[in-house]
């Protein structure tokens, strides 16, 4: 499909953002109207919503993971397995691990990094939900510790497990964490009373932003499972032996997993251009500003409410930006009208482990079984939107 008089578009990055822009071009653009080329580290696309739960263990990451020759029509996209090293906008090109790509449009979709605000020991020694070898390893690591702990019944350290961040990603990890537990005690042969989870957040709420008596109810149902708060208290320190809080208290643990923050792809300020913590508030168009030819979007973009703040960095808003973004690169060839973006929030649910969850859907408050019911939905509709029924059908039984 290499045709040098026809525009060049290359999306790096087949997450949420990237991988919807890419189903939409491959739908609306007319025949040899644009060379796409779209370039990933894996060649599978990964449900990132879904990843809490094969990190606690209770799904498979098989589950969480789409492989991306299946989402595609390679007769229309073509797709490279590589990383992307770094961005050159003024050559119009990308260094890969394994050659250099050439564009006219840049679609940047990197994704995020944990964020972990200079915390000493926290990169070196915490773990990260981010992807799906990172949660294969977090979810060896825990059955590991109740392993261990039976060669070394003193060591209660091993079974304390210390949660950085209450934020969706935290509390949805802890919900399953608390529920595959009791599992492991079952299989060990450990007293359930000896395992302790800690979830540490330096904001004054868990959830901060959320509907607070949504989060009181949350945070219930996790204590009920035995989940310990620690709300309004910073991490000082991490160590191979734990972690330190601000009020000068150790809790002396092997696992500690960091989900307390994110920022952009460091290739987008290696590049050069001008960003937050790695993510670039792009204009209404999607684009960099200054450039007509790199847009950006997901959680290496920035985009404000009409209040002024920043909008959280959510699946919903990769795949809105997605779409939108699709048409303004066909408008962009085309030489037709670019269309702004706009946000629309369609709602958020976070589910604290099996059968629960807490959300505010269409402006109603939801909690319990209904919540968790709207969360299973919200999954089978991305589903849906990038590989149809027979998605649905393969990968929708979670
Ligand atoms: C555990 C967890 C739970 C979450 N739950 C929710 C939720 O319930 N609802 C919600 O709306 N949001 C949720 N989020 C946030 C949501 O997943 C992200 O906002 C969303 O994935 C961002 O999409 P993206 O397209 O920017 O990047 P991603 O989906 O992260 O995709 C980035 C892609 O780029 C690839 N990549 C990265 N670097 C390179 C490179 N150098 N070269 C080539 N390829 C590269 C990656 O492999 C990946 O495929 C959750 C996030 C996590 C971690």
């Amino acid at each position: 499909m290499s045709d040098k008089n026809i525009p060049k578009i290359v999306i790096l990055g087949a997450g949420y953002g990237g991988i919807v822009t890419a189903l939409r071009l491959q739908k609306q653009l007319n025949y040899n109207e644009a060379d796409v080329t779209l370039v990933n580290k894996h060649d599978y696309h990964y449900i990132t919503t879904h990843l809490h739960m094969p990190a606690a263990g209770t799904d498979d990451p098989q589950n969480a993971r789409v492989n991306i020759l299946k989402l595609i029509d390679e007769f229309k996209i073509d797709f490279v397995k590589s990383t992307a090293l770094e961005i050159r906008p003024a050559e119009k090109k990308v260094i890969l691990e394994n050659g250099e790509v050439s564009y006219d449009y840049l679609v940047i979709g990197l994704g995020g990094e944990p964020e972990t605000f200079g915390i000493p020991g926290l990169k070196e020694h915490a773990h990260f939900i981010r992807s799906i070898n990172s949660v294969r390893l977090i979810r060896e690591h825990i059955e590991y510790q109740f392993a261990k702990f039976k060669r070394e019944p003193d060591r209660t350290d091993y079974l304390t497990f210390v949660v950085g961040g209450a934020g969706f990603t935290g509390i949805e990890f802890i919900g399953e964490l608390a529920d595959r537990i009791p599992k492991l005690c079952k299989e060990f042969d450990v007293d359930p009373s000896l395992v302790n989870i800690y979830n540490v957040e330096a904001a004054p709420t868990a959830l901060p932003g959320f509907d607070p008596e949504l989060v009181q109810y949350g945070m219930e149902v996790l204590q009920n499972k035995g989940v310990t708060f620690k709300i309004g208290m910073a991490i000082k320190e991490c160590s191979p032996d734990g972690i330190v809080l601000a009020d000068g208290e150790e809790i002396k643990s092997q696992t500690v997993i960091w989900t307390g923050g994110i920022r952009g792809n460091r290739l987008v300020e290696e590049a050069g251009f001008e960003a937050m913590r790695g993510r670039v508030k792009v204009d209404p168009y999607l684009r960099v500003p200054g450039r007509d030819d790199v847009f950006m979007i997901g959680d290496c973009s920035l985009v404000f409410n009409p209040e002024g703040r920043p909008y959280p960095p959510t699946a919903q808003m990769a795949i809105q930006q997605g779409e939108t973004l699709a048409h303004n690169l066909i408008a962009s060839i085309r030489g037709t009208q670019l269309k702004e973006f706009t946000y629309q929030s369609k709602g958020t649910v976070a589910s604290l482990g099996k059968g629960e969850a807490i959300g505010i859907v269409f402006q109603r408050k939801l909690k319990g079984s209904t919540a968790a019911f709207m969360k299973k939905i919200i999954d089978l509709r991305y589903l849906y939107i990038i590989g149809g029924l027979p998605l649905v059908f393969r990968k929708g039984h979670f």
